[in-house]
């Protein structure tokens, strides 16, 4: 007799990870791609000496470091093994079977898995014809089992960012008992005025909760370390179903030679968008469809021709991520490796 796996999981999809293939760019994960500094080298190889010992499980360092940037309280803040175990964790502390989680779609490809392994029910909003989050259809979309929406701003994998209007707009017109998650994993890159900093906003309102990450502008990807600003009434409950040490304390470290490091870190992403700003200029003059965007990424919208896009850019020892059948999803790194990008993207069409 074979051991009996729950029988929902044969619909689950599984989580795709952007591809790493040996001697070919990867543009597939929105990681930066210059290594970490070395003053973060260094936290990181002084936190190996002690790794015989379990992490701080409260990461007391880290919360401390991020209450004073944030100049939010301690007790309004929660840590996670990357911002998308905080996603679950937000799901898992809101929703039993009864309860639906809303997000829009395409989004951010963890949610329905996550959505799904919390046995929550689903609800998909549709993407607006200009790949941006249709607030409207999602607020209408509520209903009383409703008790988490994702929000991500910038949009994962199409670009644009929420403003501050329209989502003021919706928080106004959701109820003020369902968790509204701001995903700001890519907020460091927002350059649109009009793009309210999540932050003031979980300052105004109880009901909302920003995640951010360590992954992206702050380059500690394979760390994993991302972070929840949330009223103290969510965050001790996201501690609670917090899987104890799962930040250990390399990554810890890591997190705050980091925030000590911050103006370097962000000076880096000035370049990367301007480097957006370029990519997306170019790939609009060669007749491309790429929404406007707020993130470290282009979106592509190639539809039927994505695969053939994908297969032509491993060809050229690029790798993107593709969605079959819907777009491209490219990574902006260094003006070198942006180039050998946008001279595959010439020659597809040729
Ligand atoms: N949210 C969004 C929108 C993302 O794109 C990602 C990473 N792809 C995450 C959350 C999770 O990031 P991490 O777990 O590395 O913090």
């Amino acid at each position: 007799m074979s051991v009996r796996i729950r029988p929902d999981l044969d619909r689950l999809p599984g989580y795709v990870p952007g591809r790493t293939v040996p001697g070919a760019i990867k543009l597939a994960s929105n990681e930066v791609s210059l290594g970490p500094l070395p003053s973060v080298v260094e936290a990181i190889t002084r936190a190996g000496t002690e790794v015989n010992r379990y992490p701080d499980t409260a990461a007391s360092a880290l919360v401390e470091r991020l209450s004073e940037r944030l100049e939010v309280a301690p007790g309004r803040l929660a840590v996670g093994c990357g911002s998308v175990t905080l996603c679950q964790q937000l799901v898992q502390a809101t929703c039993t079977e009864a309860n639906e989680v809303i997000f829009a779609w395409r989004s951010f490809e963890a949610y329905p898995i996550i959505a799904q392994v919390s046995n929550a029910r689903q609800v998909r909003v549709p993407l607006t014809a200009e790949y941006t989050l249709d607030l409207p259809a999602m607020a209408a979309a509520v209903t009383p089992a409703t008790r988490l929406v994702f929000v991500c701003t910038p949009n994962n994998p199409t670009g644009p960012a929420v403003r501050r209007a329209e989502l003021e707009r919706f928080l106004d017109s959701v109820p003020s008992d369902v968790v509204v998650v701001l995903d700001e994993a890519y907020r460091e890159f927002v350059t649109d005025p009009e793009v309210p900093d999540g932050l003031e906003l979980a300052r105004e309102r109880d009901n909302v909760v920003v995640l951010r990450t360590f992954s992206k502008a702050y380059g500690l990807a394979g760390l994993r370390v991302g972070y929840a600003v949330a009223t103290p009434v969510v965050a001790e409950a996201l501690r609670k179903v917090y899987i104890p040490f799962s930040v250990n304390s390399v990554a810890q470290a890591a997190a705050v030679a980091s925030l000590d490091a911050a103006d370097e870190l962000l000076a880096r992403c000035q370049g990367i968008v301007a480097e957006r700003e370029r990519v997306r200029s170019e790939l609009l003059s060669l007749g491309y469809e790429v929404p406007e965007t707020q993130a470290n990424f282009v979106w592509l919208a190639l539809g039927e021709r994505t695969e053939a896009f994908n297969e032509h850019c491993l060809d050229n020892k690029v790798v993107v991520r593709a969605f079959a059948g819907d777009g491209a999803r490219v990574t902006v790194s260094t003006p070198e490796e942006n180039d050998v990008f946008l001279a595959a993207a010439r020659s597809f069409l040729s």
